[in-house]
């Protein structure tokens, strides 16, 4: 070989290992040019590399394949190498020739070996690196894991950049239902979709990570919490090409927004805030993003506490019936009573929402629906006997009693034991989630009307009111949530106006008794009577008062 022939393939050769050794910048294409100019200066017309992950992979074919020349004049294989590493993938590699070009000589051939030999060892090496990233980093699925959040999270203590970060874990809601509604495999699908749109918001200034199932965890730059926010508040996902092929998405979302100066050990540090408020969010019906403060921290302690304390509770009485009146719009007069529950704990009165969403965690609420029970049928026998009036009491009983196959008979069983008449007694469940829970609901409430006890349907329109639900379940009462009933600012032809309407309207069709619940002012109760809504709930009328309090004002 001619001396500036040897110069320049020393040259081109320093330059190609120069690239496989800068191992931070490792890539396919930034060996090309070298090899395209080695590939010209022997003459070679087209060089083509292959990886495969193991020897049965190379029979399929379906390997990785990179052409790094090809000089478009085709020919025939003139030199070939092939090379099995540790792991038993395979790596390949085949130069061609142009018919008629000038064979390459004894050392040309050693040359061109000696090239294909880096290149082999490149790309198996860069290949492996890759199998290796994926196994270590992403889950069965292809997303991102733990490890990597725990990567990222290092990464950005080391350069300091935790402080400009925000970390978030967040729990898609109601995503079995999603499953049930759409098939398992268009659940996947949406999953992904969502992921990737959060990941397409969160760019290279973070990552977003599989906890598994259905948590997810993400770290990204603090300036993009609104747009991250905005898509976990809920938006549509579709699965499908049609453009009714989508669902609604969201999801509840602890949020900690990491101070400057953060001290960070370990991934705990994070993780357990993220988490624990993400689990407050689930529990809080109203909003479904909680922001991490010192405060979260004192109210896991509070709940924590009150779990230990509630069995004691139940036991000392601390329990008590609070009773809330129903009016008749028109007389103003009482007409029932929803019988609700309030803690009085150490000289505080504790609302419901700070404890029911516990309860309900396990059957210790079916223990307190009972307990509320048993005191109303007290309450009302201790009337009776003393010859005071009394007005019909709805007791709320939670979803998870339908776990008990003789609810109705447990129920009745009180209610007898008091000598009550059944027609003082209305028992108020929330709309079924689940076609299990709708046959449960559906045999509850038969045998109880059988035995002429009332059921209501509560808070109806703020889950998924279904009107099969209403239809095939013979109840007495639609209790019309509070987020239903219009506003005062609200116009007649606002959409819950016209809902309004036409659910009285329905109710009364179907022959149910239908109260408005949450009814705080004189206009809503002008709009009630306006639609022939003639029963009210709502501190327009009374709240909730203690025991002693609301029969005072039974008896006047
Ligand atoms: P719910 O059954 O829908 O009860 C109505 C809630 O709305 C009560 O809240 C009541 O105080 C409130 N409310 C009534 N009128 C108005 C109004 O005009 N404006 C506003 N803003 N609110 C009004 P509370 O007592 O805090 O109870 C909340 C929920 O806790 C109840 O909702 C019920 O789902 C649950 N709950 C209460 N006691 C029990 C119980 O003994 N067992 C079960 N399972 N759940 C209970
Ligand atoms: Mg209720
Ligand atoms: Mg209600």
């Amino acid at each position: 070989m001619e001396t500036d022939k040897q110069i320049r393939y020393y040259e081109l050769l320093e330059q190609l290992i120069a690239v496989t050794r800068d191992t931070d910048n490792f890539s396919i294409e930034r060996i090309n040019e070298p090899l395209a100019g080695l590939c010209r200066l022997f003459r070679v017309s087209k060089g083509v590399t292959e990886f495969y992950k193991s020897a049965n992979h190379e029979k399929s074919g379906r390997g990785e394949v990179f052409v790094c020349y090809d000089s478009g004049e085709g020919g025939s294989e003139i030199m070939g190498r092939r090379i099995v590493d540790e792991s038993m993938a395979v790596s390949k590699c085949r130069v061609y020739m142009a018919e008629g070009t000038e064979p390459l000589s004894d050392e040309e051939r050693e040359k061109v070996d000696l090239v294909m030999k880096v290149v082999l060892s490149f790309i198996s090496n860069s290949r492996l690196r890759k199998i290796v990233e994926r196994l270590t980093f992403y889950d069965d699925n292809g997303y991102r894991n733990m490890r990597s959040f725990i990567r990222c999270l290092e990464q950005l203590n080391e350069r300091k950049q935790l402080g400009t970060h925000t970390a978030v874990y967040f729990n898609l809601r109601h995503f079995s239902q999603i499953n049930q509604e759409i098939g398992r495999n268009n659940g996947d699908i949406v999953i992904r979709n969502y992921y990737t749109m959060l990941e397409e918001v969160i760019g290279d200034d973070g990552i977003i990570c599989r906890a598994g199932g259905d948590n997810f965890v993400a770290i990204f730059d603090d300036g993009l919490l609104i747009d991250v926010l905005e898509i976990l508040k809920g938006v549509p996902v579709s699965y499908g090409s049609n453009s009714s092929d989508r669902v609604n998405v969201s999801a509840s979302t602890g949020v900690f927004r990491i101070p400057d100066g953060f001290v960070y050990e370990d991934v705990g540090d994070i993780m357990d805030k993220i988490a624990t408020t993400s689990r407050a969010a689930k529990l809080n019906p109203s909003d479904n993003i909680v922001f991490f403060d010192g405060k979260t921290e004192e109210g896991r302690e509070r709940l924590a506490n009150f779990r230990k304390l509630l069995p004691l509770a139940i036991e000392n009485g601390e329990f008590k019936v609070y009773y809330q009146p129903k009016s008749d719009i028109q007389s103003e007069e009482i007409i029932g009573a929803e019988a609700l529950c309030r803690w009085e704990h150490e000289g505080t009165v504790i609302m419901p929402s700070d404890f029911i969403p516990i309860l309900e965690q396990s059957s210790d609420i079916c223990k307190l629906d009972f307990y509320m029970l048993e005191h109303v049928c007290q309450d009302i026998r201790r009337r009776l006997d003393g010859n005071k009036p009394v007005v019909r009491v709805s007791v709320n009983f939670s979803r998870k009693n339908m776990m008990d196959a003789d609810l109705s008979e447990h129920i009745i069983d009180i209610v007898d034991k008091y000598r009550v008449p059944h027609d003082l007694i209305e028992i108020e469940l929330t709309e079924s989630t689940t076609d299990v829970e709708f046959k449960e609901i559906k045999r509850v409430v038969s045998e109880l009307q059988q035995e002429g006890i009332s059921a209501s349907v509560d808070d109806f329109g703020l889950g998924q009111s279904s009107l099969n639900l209403i239809r095939e379940i013979p109840w007495n009462v639609l209790k019309i949530d509070r987020s239903l009933i219009p506003i005062d600012a609200d116009n007649p032809h606002s959409t819950r106006s016209v809902m309004f309407k036409y659910i009285v309207a329905m109710a009364k069709e179907l022959g149910l008794e239908c109260i408005a619940e949450g009814v705080e002012t004189e206009k809503q109760v002008n709009m009630l009577r306006d639609n022939s809504c003639s029963l009210a709930q709502g501190y327009y009328f009374g709240k909730p008062l203690p025991t002693d309090e609301f029969e005072a004002k039974l008896d006047k």
